[in-house]
């Protein structure tokens, strides 16, 4: 066992001591099976919120309403959910009322997908309801129960099976994908905020390919922002280097690149997939750095309007492009400006405004203006007695 279930044993312990059942579930014994490193750990139990705060003193309430609540114990948090089903569904989206029962089984059923819904004692055996263990050995996405009634209840799961095919490689199981073919169009009652999250994570998940192939074929591509109609473009994305993309501007400059959204039109469609405005800007920077970059080498200039990070995030777009790229060249050409912004002139406004003895106006971002440019293009070196002669001549 990893030491992320071990260290919290003890809890588990101290809850079972109390009376109640306490098990590991989720996503962390999917992965802990698959041999794949974890990152959360989600231990649900079947005491009710207030017998967890009464075993506890030093308790957390991060989501009570849903179950859940934070134990702090020897320095760690742990998030303990309470065995829950969701009885009531309206308008194919998660409940927000949830009804708290004693019964693992119970829990276990109203999760979206075999492999998901296994739980493990503290001391490592496996329960397994659904055949989620042989789903994970097969390689399957498979709903738990009616694929049709699971998807009716929660359109999102649908969005998560492709994206569980692009970072598990594995396959949605035949009768799981027709129920998505069929029930795609119920993507529109889920939140954008949602679904955004899922894309991401199967557009940067290791078996990209199969994940973008499952996702237009099933036809959920075409109930997402921008993307109606728009097939053959996003399949394009099975087309990219085998590399693992690190960053999700890069995500969305190569999708405005494939689905061709120019820089005019970009702000528009990223806004609807709910990107926050600093995502919005770099995408905007970097996809137009990247156009530049298809048919021309860096320049001075070009690389002066990004910063750092944006420089890095070009190339490696270039890179999963398949296109020439050199990250390293690009960034010592970067370092070696004589300055990044207007912030690294030698000289102020207002120095230039008590050396010139005027007043305020136009004129003053114009000069500045013009001395960016000259020590850009090296015609003058930064340093302050070097500028005022140069505005002298
Ligand atoms: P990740 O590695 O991305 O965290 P995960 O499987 O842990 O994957 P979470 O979103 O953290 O996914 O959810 C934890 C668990 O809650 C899932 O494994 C699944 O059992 C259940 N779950 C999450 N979302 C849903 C949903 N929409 N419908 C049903 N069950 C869900
Ligand atoms: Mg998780």
């Amino acid at each position: 066992m990893p030491n992320e279930f071990i260290e919290a044993i003890p809890i588990m312990e101290q809850i079972k001591a109390a009376g109640f059942e306490a098990y590991f579930v989720g996503g962390s014994v999917r992965d802990v099976l698959l041999n794949k490193p974890i990152h959360d750990i989600d231990i649900a139990t079947s005491a009710f919120p207030e017998e967890i705060k009464a075993i506890f003193p030093h308790t957390i309430d991060v989501g009570i309403e849903h179950g859940t609540v934070l134990v702090l114990a020897e320095g760690n948090e742990y998030e303990i959910t309470t065995f829950r089903t969701e009885s009531t569904y309206q308008d194919y989206r998660r409940p927000d009322e949830v009804v708290f029962v004693r019964s693992l089984e119970e829990d276990l059923k109203r999760r979206d997908f075999t492999i998901n819904a296994l739980a493990m004692t503290t001391s490592g055996e496996i329960i397994d309801l659904f055949e989620g263990a042989s789903d994970l050995e097969a390689h399957l996405i498979k709903a738990v129960g009616l694929a049709h009634e699971r998807f009716n209840e929660d359109a999102l799961r649908m969005m998560r099976a492709v994206r569980f095919a692009s970072q598990l490689d594995f396959e949605i199981e035949e009768d799981t994908f027709a129920a998505i073919k069929e029930l795609s169009p119920l993507l529109q009652h889920i939140s954008i905020e949602r679904i955004h999250i899922e894309l991401v994570k199967l557009l940067m998940g290791k078996n990209r390919d199969r994940g973008v192939l499952a996702f237009v074929e099933s036809q959920l591509s075409q109930y997402c922002p921008g993307f109606k109609d728009k097939a053959d473009s996003l399949l394009k994305l099975t087309d990219l280097a085998p590399i693992d993309i690190k960053s999700e501007a890069v995500i969305w400059v190569i999708v405005c690149y494939l689905l061709e959204i120019d820089e005019n039109n970009c702000g528009m469609f990223l806004k609807k997939w709910k990107l926050s405005n600093k995502l919005i800007e770099t995408t905007k920077k970097v996809l137009l750095a990247v156009r530049y970059r298809l048919i021309h080498q860096w320049n001075v200039e070009r690389l002066y309007a990004l910063n750092e990070e944006q420089v890095i995030l070009t190339e490696h777009v270039l890179q999963v492009l398949a296109q020439p790229h050199d990250c390293k060249q690009a960034l010592s050409a970067y370092r070696a400006l004589p300055i990044h912004s207007l912030k690294d002139l030698a000289v102020s406004g207002s120095d230039l405004i008590k050396h010139l003895e005027q007043q305020p106006g136009p004129w003053l971002g114009e000069t500045l203006k013009e001395l960016e440019s000259a020590v850009l293009i090296n015609n003058v070196s930064n340093e302050k007695a070097s500028l005022l002669a140069y505005l002298a001549q």
